[in-house]
């Protein structure tokens, strides 16, 4: 279990954000927001896809027309990304935007910056102080010579003072940067000085499978010093990937309750009877478009599947021909090779809706005995690779000859 640093709660719309709330996955649209139907779509797209929160940018006039007439339609709450024009926030605003991210490195002018917090508190709405090290308030980036962590939390406890001095408490904070170590240095700095609710995410992380290794790097590795509270992953992809990555590094560190599918595989090896590939892209295909909530274990050969994977709630296993089908480690069916993805729908299908006990008490008697024959029939072949004697005495021999 991750032991979370405490934070203060506020409420982005109906998401509750900091003060021991679940950890929540934002992604933003990449849509004109003027185009509502299309941005509209992406919401929802990104919504189904695990996002909790959505963030649109409020850059015109146009945007903001935009999003009065999106945040009311939303199935999420709503987030105005501002830069520069600090009127900009104040007409999201006015369009009923759940909370606002203010960049502090464009919009430097305090009496703005104040008269948008009255505004915002005035709405119960919160803000992002959205520091990104690419974009830093000039006169730090002069102070410190580049945008060393130092200079992203002085940027940040600056516009926390802003805030602050009017009242304005409703606060949450990212300081952003591209460089995993600078980005994780940046936000374990801040944790230590404000308490805060802090927004992960490494900025301009790039396309995968580059983004999401860093994006992965920098925010799990802050997750699981139980620094966050909320998470973006910012890659140059569909935004949809960004909120199911999201969403899943939440499921893999247990700081969220598994929604979908989880699909583990074995990495194949010579031993494999199948195309592992292959079968697992097939498995993964078919069993999201079924939206099954379970763990599932594709596995290359029966001689080590089953076993190996006996946390998983069902798997399949190959091996001579057949495949191996088991529910927590027990081969629960044998069936052909060509026909084993399908058994593996079917199965699953029925876990779901009947239970592991109901399952396992309804598998084929002779199952656990065909895969044993199986396994025993590969070893003869492929040989024992855990437990060859032969191996083992010719290692002994080398060891004695050391002496
Ligand atoms: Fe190799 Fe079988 Fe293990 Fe897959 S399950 S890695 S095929 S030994």
């Amino acid at each position: 279990m991750i032991e979370r640093k405490p934070t203060r709660r506020i409420q982005v719309g109906s998401v509750p954000v900091g003060g021991g709330a679940e950890v929540s996955v934002q992604s933003m649209t990449t849509t004109k927001t003027a185009d509502v139907d299309g941005t509209l779509a992406q919401v929802y797209a990104l919504a189904a896809a695990g996002a909790d929160i959505v963030r649109i940018t409020c850059n015109d006039v146009a945007a903001a027309q935009g999003l009065a007439e999106i945040v009311p339609r939303s199935p999420v709450p709503i987030v105005a990304d501002i830069h520069f024009q600090y009127k900009l926030a104040l007409a999201a605003l006015e369009a009923g935007v759940h909370a606002l991210r203010l960049n502090p490195g464009n919009i430097r002018n305090e009496t703005h910056i104040k008269e948008v917090a009255r505004a915002a508190a005035d709405r119960g709405v919160p803000i992002r102080i959205g520091v990104n090290g690419g974009s830093l308030d000039k006169d730090l980036l002069e102070k410190y010579g580049s945008a060393v962590p130092e200079a992203l939390v002085e940027s940040a406890e600056t516009e926390i003072r802003y805030l602050e001095d009017v009242g304005f408490t409703d606060i949450k904070i990212s300081v952003k940067h591209s460089h995993v170590p600078s980005m994780v240095e940046s936000y374990r700095l801040l944790s230590e000085r404000v308490d805060y609710p802090l927004h992960l995410g490494v900025t301009e992380a790039g396309p995968p499978p580059g983004g999401l290794i860093k994006s992965v790097a920098g925010i799990a590795t802050l997750l699981l010093e139980g620094i966050g509270d909320t998470i973006r992953f910012s890659l140059t992809a569909d935004p949809v990937e960004e909120a199911k990555a999201g969403r899943q590094l939440l499921e893999y560190l247990g700081l969220r309750e598994r929604a979908g599918l989880d699909l583990i595989a074995c990495p194949s090896c010579g031993r494999a009877e199948v195309d592992v590939i292959e079968v697992a892209g097939e498995a993964q295909r078919r069993l999201e478009e079924a939206n099954l909530p379970i763990q599932v274990a594709v596995m290359g050969c029966v001689v080590n599947g089953p076993g190996e994977a006996r946390e998983a709630d069902i798997g399949i296993a190959a091996g001579r021909g057949k495949g191996h089908l088991f529910i927590k480690g027990n081969v629960v069916r044998v069936v052909p090779e060509a026909e084993m993805v399908d058994a593996l729908l079917d199965e699953a299908r029925k876990l779901v809706e009947e239970g592991v006990e109901a399952r396992l008490a309804a598998a084929d008697g002779v199952a656990e005995q065909l895969a044993a024959e199986a396994a025993e029939e590969l070893l003869l072949i492929q040989g024992d690779a855990n437990h060859s004697e032969e191996r083992r005495a010719r290692v002994a021999e080398i060891a004695e000859g050391a002496r």
